[in-house]
């Protein structure tokens, strides 16, 4: 079980707070879950440094090239360097604002990979693909698109977070949800083979304290992407307690 954090384009130095706040607890009462917080690249070394080794460090996204001439891009090698775990590939808002094609996200994935860190890999259906009924068809391709070949040797995550759901209050039903999950997993014996199983699926998508423990009980589910809650230290471990 993997909770993860994103913050996205938030936080000043200020929040740093939230994430001591969160450290300082699961120092004290270990949590059940892995769990991860991923800043805002500016952030990076004083997090590593807060979070010690109570929670884990992410970035929210890498350039596929180890260095070079990419102004304003950090190399998944830059994050292992300043102590992250995971990094966010394929984000949604990614795919969207920057139009990264499964290529692109397959292609930061395996740079996370040669880096010695676990990709997060995520993907999703937006409404109105859910609407004309092709999420299945859309979460399958990507799927299928956005897995290196080398992650059938090496840890990866998976995290299905439908887009209308993030950041919107609107969540699947848990039904939904488990049928989506059950799918993915078989997807993933396709591209994995026997890895799969022991692949976790994250559900990511306005995941608060309040429907946690519903979602993180469902088959399949194997930890969640967060992102507004877990800018605030009671509503993450409100959601990290949860997973047990
Ligand atoms: C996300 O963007 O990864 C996310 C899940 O956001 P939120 O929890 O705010 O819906």
């Amino acid at each position: 079980m993997l909770i993860a954090g994103n913050w996205k384009m938030n936080g000043l130095t200020e929040a740093l707070k939230q994430a001591e706040a969160v450290a300082d607890a699961l120092k004290a009462a270990p949590a059940k879950a892995n769990c991860a917080i991923c800043p805002p690249a500016t952030l990076a070394g004083h997090m590593a440094a807060v979070l010690g080794d109570a929670v884990a460090m992410g970035g929210q996204n890498c350039h596929a090239d180890a260095s070079g001439a990419h102004t304003g891009d950090i190399s998944a090698e830059m994050w292992a360097d300043i102590g992250a775990e995971y990094v966010i590939v394929g984000h949604s808002e990614r795919r969207e604002s920057y139009g990264e094609t499964n290529e692109q996200v397959a292609a930061k994935a395996a740079a996370v990979i040669r880096a010695g860190l676990t990709p997060i890999i995520c993907i999703g259906e937006s409404l109105a693909q859910r609407q004309a009924g092709e999420t299945l068809d859309v979460l399958g391709a990507q799927l299928r698109g956005s897995i290196p070949a080398v992650a059938s040797t090496t840890d990866i995550v998976i995290a299905y977070e439908p887009i209308w759901a993030i950041g919107s209050g609107l969540t699947p039903t848990l039904d939904e949800i488990a049928d989506t999950h059950a799918f993915l997993r078989t997807v993933m014996q396709d591209v994995l083979g026997d890895r799969a199983v022991t692949t976790p699926i994250q559900y990511g998508g306005s995941v608060k304290p309040a429907n946690a423990s519903d979602i993180l009980a469902l088959d399949n589910v194997d930890g969640a992407l967060v992102g507004g809650a877990s800018l605030k230290a009671e509503d993450f471990l409100g959601i990290i307690r949860a997973a047990v």
